[in-house]
């Protein structure tokens, strides 16, 4: 006798697992951007389904993709912009002794004062891109 028919054999008892349709979610991330579902979480398959695994494997290498076509399109002009602020930030703090570090020494003063961020300003004119400057610090 095969071993699947002596294990049927020896069964006590035989349970029914009903194959029920469910519907998917449609949605997969979260509102707030914090919280993606992939793969069994997502997509519901029959529980005798052979392709759960692909599924499964694309949802990651896709998720992988896409982070690092993002990361690749979304970060060099910001680390631009980071270099050149650096560089302002070099030429400021170091001025040779002369009007121009008297005048930026006064505004310093001024700014603290007025307790405002001293370095605020380094690297674009007051104000300039500021809300461009808070959304690009989030990406
Ligand atoms: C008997 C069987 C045979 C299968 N055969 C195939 C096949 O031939 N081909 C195929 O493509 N697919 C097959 N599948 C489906 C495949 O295994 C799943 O689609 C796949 O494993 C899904 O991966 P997943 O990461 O989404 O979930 P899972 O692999 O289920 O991983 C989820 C993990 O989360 C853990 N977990 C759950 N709740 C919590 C919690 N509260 N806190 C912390 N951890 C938690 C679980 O322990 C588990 O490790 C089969 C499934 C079964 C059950």
């Amino acid at each position: 006798m095969c071993r699947k028919k002596k294990l049927v054999k020896l069964a006590t008892m035989i349970a029914w697992t009903p194959a029920v349709e469910r519907s998917s979610v449609d949605k997969w991330v979260h509102d707030d951007g914090r919280v993606l579902i992939l793969s069994d979480a997502a997509h519901v398959f029959f529980p005798c389904s052979i392709q759960n695994l692909a599924v499964a494997v694309c949802d990651a290498t896709t998720l992988d993709h896409l982070f690092l076509n993002a990361f690749q399109e979304i970060r060099p002009e910001r680390i631009r912009s980071m270099h050149t602020l650096e560089l302002s930030n070099i030429d400021f703090s170091l001025m040779p002794n002369g009007p121009a570090q008297e005048a930026r020494d006064e505004s310093l003063k001024e700014r603290r004062d007025k307790e405002l961020n001293a370095l605020d300003f380094i690297g674009s004119k007051e104000g300039d891109n500021k809300e461009e400057m808070d959304i690009s610090m989030r990406l």
